[in-house]
């Protein structure tokens, strides 16, 4: 097969991961930068150029779309969807699960367990919306924030005021949060390929830190779910339509609690403390599933 990742660095490690497993199972792998991607539309043949060529004979793609590139990424993995090639995930699902606020209407639909959350078009009567998450010490979060910036532990009523009205001079939605203190600054992620756990681990925040991320100096270590856990993490990936995903849990006293479905989970942490070959996961499921 000719397998696309569609990725604007050759070099990151989920990247090379996801390469080295496809040519091991024989197939081409080919990195593309989706923002030197030109979209070709016209009438009944929809195509992309790249570089010097078309990408007419693709058979699959791996989106690893950055947040940042949100829009022409996903408008290039539609590009693909025209022309009939399977992707792991969907540029609607990509572009769903990067909407924090939309993601947790869903998932709440789903009947998936998830902190107390609340929307706010910035309301004055910052007590009301504090009270409706069980009053401070509240998380509040930037809709679109990734790699834990963005987001912020308001220990006071003064304090969630004060920060909600910053996010509100940039313009910046935010959502605030139930916080989650059993969770003691921990939290699971599980890897799901083909709508299963292929993988989890626990993250753990450095010393006085309540956010777990790696990126915030975090250390992740195996774990194994609990029957809860499991059904949960599947579900909310089926809720948010991702076969491929990393779905983020809280263990709070009353279960597991939905935090985060990523659409384009990193592969070295999870393979550093599972020792699972997820890379080689994705090959197969698009082995299995490609049109
Ligand atoms: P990002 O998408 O930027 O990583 P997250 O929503 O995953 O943001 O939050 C970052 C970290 O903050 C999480 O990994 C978790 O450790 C902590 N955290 C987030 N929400 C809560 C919460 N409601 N209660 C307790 N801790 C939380």
């Amino acid at each position: 097969m000719n397998i696309v990742i569609l990725s604007r660095n050759s070099q990151l490690y989920s990247t090379r991961r996801l390469i080295e497993e496809g040519e091991n199972r024989g197939h081409d792998v080919e990195v593309i930068d989706p923002l030197k991607c030109d979209i070709i539309i016209e009438q009944e043949k929809p195509t992309i150029y790249y570089k010097d060529r078309y990408l007419d004979y693709v058979d699959a793609v791996i989106p690893r779309i950055g947040a940042s590139v949100t829009f022409y990424g996903c408008a290039v993995v539609r590009q693909f969807e025209m022309m009939n090639v399977f992707t792991t995930v969907t540029s609607d699902s990509i572009i769903r699960s990067r909407d924090k606020l939309r993601s947790f209407q869903r998932l709440s639909k789903a009947g998936v367990g998830m902190p107390k959350t609340v929307f706010t078009n910035y309301s004055r009567d910052v007590e009301e919306v504090l009270d409706h998450v069980g009053g401070p010490p509240v998380i509040i979060k930037l809709l679109e924030g990734t790699q834990g910036l963005g987001v912020v532990l308001a220990e006071s009523k003064n304090a969630a005021e004060s920060v909600l009205e910053a996010f509100n001079g940039l313009q910046a939605r935010a959502l605030v949060q139930e916080f989650i203190a059993e969770a003691k600054g921990a939290d699971l992620r599980a890897l799901i390929v083909d709508g299963q756990v292929v993988g989890a681990m626990k993250r753990q925040g450095k010393e006085g830190e309540f956010r777990s991320n790696l990126h915030r100096g975090g250390s992740a270590n195996l774990i194994k779910l609990s029957d809860d856990e499991l059904k949960l993490a599947i579900k909310a990936a089926r809720a948010l339509k991702l076969p491929v995903c990393g779905v983020d849990m809280l263990q709070s006293a009353r279960g597991p609690l939905i935090m985060e479905v990523n659409s384009t989970p990193g592969l070295e942490g999870i393979e550093g403390a599972t020792q699972k070959n997820i890379a080689r996961a994705i090959i197969t499921y698009i082995e299995r599933n490609r049109k």
